[in-house]
């Protein structure tokens, strides 16, 4: 005790000598890292301890490596103890502040500095937190406040107010003024003066072909030009989509910049050049330069864009190879980039592997894993890993809900959207297109047409994907005007909002106005692209326009360059064989220039039953029956063939022939939307709660319909698609008792809407005619195949369907 005692007086009464002991002991901490703020903090202990009060500039040496060692709290404390803090403490503090982001604290501390003792360097501190943390309108006001106060700028503050005018310029004269200023300043020789000069004319570039130019001038004028003086340049050129100028600046770099290899690397991938890519990763790897994350995550998305996914599984074997352990920096990025590879290619499995090895993950690797379960079609697992995610942003919500009203589960589609609203989730325009084609899906035009309303108010009116998805949603649903409405009032329109008009006109039996559209899409200048074609000539079948289907069909090739696909082959031979062209379509298959597939077949039987063509009919089922066994609409089809004809015994044979093969027959099933409420009716239902009364209506309805001529159509009771075990019995299908149901609860005049999943039999259709005269209301059902809209004891459809 005594003997410390005496120390510390002994050192009390050399104070100068302890001073300068201290100096030099903290100056040996100035390589940064842990280990000397630590021996810092042991030297800050003993001052303590010794009773020795720091002041001046060791003071500020300690705040200093407490700021650097993010213990800003401490060094404000010491701070606060000083009773006139001199500028250099102040700076240090406002600069960590700044580095923290703590912008407010920051600009407390400046604006507490008396005017007369700002210099430069707190100038500099503060106009480069505002630039760092992206405000570059405070960067820029606080720059013309420096030089009201006759401060003069150093290369520093030109180089951070710059960078920060980068973030906000939006006209030329500012890159021109600020030029000026630089010139003024006599600093227009230094080399990061010269990058943020360069970099700001090429971010106004986007408005100027001329500036760039500038910039290329700035940049050959450089006596020396550094790593970041290339990549400016070359990204800018990269960014104006002129590869070629990038590549040629590119091609005369005198050393070989990692950098620059990726910029140029990223902008092929970013516009397209995949094969350019590849090509420089292979001569990257040849002059033995370094690959770093930029350059795998570059070439891999890549390869998983363009789907190329061999070239893509070599570039993970070399990572495997050679990146022994990499850094979380490294691995992070380039584990997600290959997860999306896999999954883009169809392997999810693959993807689900790395994704499992992978030490660390984040929102982009778990988005990437849930998509690739969801756009395989793999909901169940996708459901999984969305409830265990630890984290979800607007896209997990948004790939999941479309998700599942892609994969025919609108209803659950629909309950993640209000979920995601409960949890306080601000929908996002994608978020609403999922939920609408969810209901496109369910047929709930009701709850689709909240939607809308909801998407109005959200102000998200002017999507275009919502827009589209509407557009479809409405068609779907029955409602063709209102999706005509939607069209009408888009903002923007791309050839998909084309493509979903003429389809809905086309689907609801309207061909002549859907042919009208066509033409005046390409009055319009829009090209017309294969879907655009495909529901062109549906329009045309729909419409039994065969010659100008035929027509249309014949200028795909000669007029656009889009050779047919086998699904145009099948909408000619229904076009032809809807009007009993059957020679003709028999010769098209012949001479098609590949092998006819099933939806070729598929089409040429159901012309045949139309027409009873039995011949042509059995060979197409016979082919059918090769290309997919286990498909039961090729027996229902055949069985009720031969069951028109009359050929009992043949049809028997088809059914047998099915259960031999162990095919079942999807139940059918139909629902109408009451009330925000889908009711769903079997065949001789007797689930639904008021079923009875619905039965007691129809049977009311069918006295009413027997009295205008209708003939219930025993044929199709018999043999039909829906009763498994009751043939022989007269049985009520689900479209009858949902469309009679629709009658008995909608409002007086309402068009009933019900939506089928198989195609609509022959006696209900007939009903249907009928029910539409007694009751004077519209019906329109959707089924498996097209729309029917019963109007006056008439069906849009031709009876062709
Ligand atoms: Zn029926
Ligand atoms: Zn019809």
């Amino acid at each position: 005790m005594k003997n410390a005692a005496l120390a510390s007086s002994s050192l009390f009464t050399d104070v100068r000598a302890t001073a300068n002991r201290y100096a030099a002991l903290l100056q040996l901490c100035c390589p940064q890292g842990p280990k000397s703020y630590s021996l810092a903090r042991s030297v800050h202990a003993h001052m303590i301890t010794s009773g020795f009060r720091p002041r001046g500039h060791i003071l500020n040496r300690l705040i200093d490596i407490y700021c650097k060692s993010r213990n800003i709290a401490y060094a404000r404390h010491l701070f606060d103890a000083i009773p006139k803090p001199d500028i250099v403490a102040r700076t240090t503090l406002i600069s960590a502040y700044s580095v923290e982001g703590s912008l407010k604290l920051a600009r407390e501390l400046f604006d507490g500095t008396p005017v007369s003792v700002r210099d430069t360097v707190s100038y500099n501190a503060m106009i480069t937190g505002y630039s760092h943390n992206g405000d570059g309108h405070s960067a820029v006001k606080l720059f013309s406040d420096m030089r009201c106060d006759c401060l003069r700028p150093d290369n520093f503050t030109l180089t951070s107010v710059l960078s920060a005018l980068v973030l906000i310029v939006d006209d030329e004269l500012q890159c021109q003024q600020f030029h000026c200023t630089v010139v003024k300043s006599g600093l227009e020789s230094v080399v990061s003066v010269l990058n943020a000069l360069i970099s700001l004319y090429v971010k106004c570039a986007g408005f100027s072909s001329s500036l760039m130019n500038s910039a290329r001038r700035l940049f050959d004028a450089m006596p020396e030009k550094d790593e970041l003086s290339w990549t400016t340049m070359i990204t800018g050129y990269v960014k104006r989509g002129d590869l070629d100028a990038a590549r040629k600046l590119f091609d005369g770099m005198t050393e070989k910049l990692e950098v620059a290899w990726n910029a140029m690397i990223s902008g092929y991938v970013h516009h397209g050049f995949t094969l350019e890519a590849l090509e420089m990763f292979k001569r990257m790897r040849s002059e033995g330069i370094q690959f770093d994350e930029f350059t795998y995550t570059s070439i891999l998305s890549a390869c998983a864009n363009a789907g190329l996914f061999r070239h893509g599984k070599q570039v993970h074997a070399y990572i495997l190879r050679t990146e022994a352990k990499p850094a979380p920096d490294f691995s992070l990025p380039v584990n997600n980039a290959l997860v999306t590879l896999y999954w883009k290619n169809g392997k999810v499995d693959q993807a689900r592997r790395v994704f499992d090895r992978m030490l660390e993950r984040d929102l982009v690797s778990w988005n990437a894993i849930l998509s690739g379960y969801v756009n395989s079609g793999r909901i169940d697992e996708a459901k999984i890993l969305f409830e265990e995610m630890p984290g979800r942003n607007l896209l997990t919500w948004t790939v999941m809900i479309s998700g599942f009203a892609q994969n025919g589960l609108g209803e659950e589609g629909l309950r993640l959207f209000n979920r995601m609203r409960i949890e306080g989730i601000e929908p996002c325009d994608y978020a609403f297109t999922g939920a609408i084609i969810a209901c496109a899906g369910l047929g709930a035009l009701e709850h689709g047409r909240q939607l809308h309303a909801l998407l109005v108010r959200f102000g998200y009116d002017s999507s275009l994907s919502a827009g589209n998805a509407l557009m479809t949603m409405y068609a779907r649903c029955g409602a063709v005007e209102a999706a005509h409405h939607v069209f009408l009032t888009m903002p923007y329109m791309d050839s998909v909002s084309w493509n979903a008009m003429i389809a809905a006109l086309g689907q609801h039996g309207h061909g002549a106005q859907a042919l009208e559209l066509f033409d005046r899409m390409l009055k319009e200048g829009i090209l017309p692209d294969r879907i655009t074609f495909l529901t062109v000539l549906s329009a045309c079948s729909h419409a039994g326009l065969v010659k100008q289907g035929c027509a249309y069909f014949e200028s795909m090739d000669r007029i656009y360059g889009i050779s047919p696909g086998e699904d145009h082959y099948a909408r000619l031979i229904d076009l032809l064989c809807r009007a009993g062209k059957f020679s003709e379509a028999k010769n098209v298959i012949e001479t098609m220039p590949f092998q006819p597939g099933a939806p070729v077949w598929e089409a040429l039987l159901a012309g045949c039953r139309i027409h009873g063509n039995m011949d042509l009919g059995i060979q197409a089922a016979e082919r059918l029956f090769e290309l997919m066994p286990k498909h039961d609409g090729t027996y229902i089809l055949l069985s009720n063939m031969y069951a028109n004809m009359g050929q009992w015994g043949n049809a028997a044979e088809v059914r047998k022939l099915m259960r031999d093969r162990g095919v079942k027959k999807e139940p059918g099933c139909s629902w109408i939307e009451v009330g925000s409420k889908v009711h769903v009716f079997l065949v001789d239902d007797t689930m639904h709660p008021e079923v009875q009364e619905v039965y007691r209506y129809l049977e009311k309805l069918g006295l009413e319909m027997r009295k205008l001529g209708y003939i219930p159509d025993t044929k199709y009771v018999l043999h039909d698609v829906e009763s498994e075990h009751k043939e022989y019995a007269l049985s009520t299908h689900s479209e009858k008792l949902a469309v009679a149901f629709g009658l008995l609860k909608l409002p007086r005049g309402a068009t009933v809407r019900v939506l089928k999943n198989l195609r609509i039999c022959g006696d209900c259709h007939t009903a249907f005619k009928f029910m539409s005269k007694v009751v004077e209301r519209e019906i329109v059902v959707r089924d498996g195949k097209r729309f029917h809209h019963f109007r006056d004891g008439e069906c849009s459809c031709g009876n062709y369907w």
